[in-house]
């Protein structure tokens, strides 16, 4: 067996996947033990049984989060940003936030401090699992959302604190704006080089992954310098960088008729609250949408109820350095240790970090896995309760049914 090697990347951004690749993992608090469990017995066994032993994951722990903060007084330690930037490529469980220890949320420091600004999140429908729509077979689509700015940058300051009452002043003197007494204040910076570099990789994808369009979501309407900008960003970058293979809609009318030629993407962009609409009730117009932080957060939770909840949701973090996949729910602390839940978020984006490493068949062996379990009936309890006839299993069972699936 090859010797365990870092992943490295080329000047071009493309990867060197060694056959035995170190990946990083964080475990994750709560639950986070027991999907991973599951899911790591999952990874192996697909990589084992499409390579045929040539190809094995060489593991390496990270501690981070409640266990990083017992053994090292840390919740993210230095360590594990490095280690992680080092291997370029890792996997992580749900962490808790804690509260009144400093840290907003682990999860938005990590993507921050990692320069991961990109939030990767697959919307697809998997055969039997119950969904509020009439046709979920029709959604495909993959949601890119900026992760390091817009509301979410955490500039923001409490009513009645000094720097808030600042920041009124400096408003009502220097610009002329009267705020109510007492405003609560939070900026929204959109940038011209942020909203590229994440609209040129869900570019990209689309491109890689035959995607039709991207749709740049947003609200421009109203807040015409940030989410507006977003908009006109976007366009510009598909122009600037991706001249041959785009088009505009306005161009697919004016000069195909509507029929995009082989090859090219359309580039189209769409209010958010219009889109919400859409993607009810036309989901088959949208593939690929990339838009500012909360946009993000809202339209991808709405995509991933569409298809039957977060329990099957996968996600990454994805920057120029390294990417993180990790499941896209909690900690769900009532069921620490019980071996209960549905680990098929983070099994999902598992097969997600294969594709990305180019080991793709074996992302493709984990996905139809999943759907033949599914199919089967035999599932973990979230499941269980909405599927006609299932039989529960615990989250390691489910683990053990996927790999039995694989043959
Ligand atoms: P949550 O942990 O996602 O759990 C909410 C509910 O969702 C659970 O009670 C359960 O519903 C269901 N659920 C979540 N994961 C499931 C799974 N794998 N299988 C089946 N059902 C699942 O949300 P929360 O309770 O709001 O957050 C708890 C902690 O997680 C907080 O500290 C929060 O900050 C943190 N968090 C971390 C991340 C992350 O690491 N990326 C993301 C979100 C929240 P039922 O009760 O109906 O069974």
């Amino acid at each position: 067996m090859a010797t365990p090697e870092k992943i490295s990347t080329n000047s071009d951004g493309s990867l060197n996947v060694p056959d035995c690749p170190i990946i990083p993992f964080i475990e994750g608090d709560g639950i986070g033990p027991d999907i991973w469990r599951a899911t790591r017995a999952v990874i192996e066994a697909a990589v084992e049984k499409t390579y045929g032993g040539k190809r094995k994951i060489s593991w390496l722990k990270l501690l981070v989060g409640e266990k990083g903060y017992e053994k090292t007084g840390d919740f993210l330690p230095d360590e594990a940003l490095k280690t992680i930037e080092a291997n370029v490529v890792a996997i992580k469980g749900p962490l808790t936030t804690p509260v009144g220890k400093g840290i907003r949320s682990l999860n938005v420091a990590i993507r921050q401090k990692l320069d991961l600004y990109a939030c990767v999140r697959p919307v697809r429908y998997i055969e039997t699992v119950p969904s509020p729509m009439k046709f979920p077979e029709m959604i495909n689509m993959v949601v890119f959302r900026e992760n390091t700015e817009d509301l979410y940058a955490g500039i923001e300051w409490a009513s009645g604190s000094d720097e808030a009452e600042a920041v009124a002043d400096f408003l009502k003197k220097e610009m002329g704006v009267d705020l109510p007494p007492l405003s609560g204040i939070g900026i929204k910076p959109i940038s011209p080089a942020n909203t590229k570099r994440l609209v040129a990789s869900a570019i990209l994808y689309a491109l890689e992954n035959g995607f039709p369009s991207v749709t740049l979501m947003h609200k421009g309407n109203i807040m015409k310098f940030t989410e507006g900008a977003f908009a006109q960003w976007g366009y510009q970058v598909a122009k600037e960088r991706f001249a041959d293979q785009t088009i505009t809609e306005a161009e697919l009318w004016d000069q195909y008729d509507g029929k995009a030629p082989e090859g090219k993407v359309v580039i189209k962009d769409r209010i958010a609250d219009m889109l919400f609409q859409q993607v009810l009730l036309r989901p088959d117009e949208y593939g690929v949408i990339a838009t500012p932080n909360l946009n993000g957060d809202y339209i991808s939770d709405a995509l991933a109820a569409q298809v039957g909840g977060l329990g099957m949701a996968p996600g990454a973090n994805i920057g120029d350095t390294c990417a993180v996949f990790e499941a896209t729910h909690g900690t769900a602390p009532k069921y620490t240790g019980m071996d209960k839940v549905n680990p098929g978020s983070l099994i999902l984006s598992g097969a997600m970090m294969l594709d990305y490493m180019g080991w793709k068949e074996a992302g493709t062996a984990i996905r139809d896995a999943i759907q033949a379990a599914i199919k089967a009936r035999r599932v973990t309890y979230d499941l269980a309760r909405q599927i006609e006839g299932a039989e529960e299993v615990k989250c390691s069972e489910f683990g053990a049914v996927i790999v039995e699936q694989m043959g």
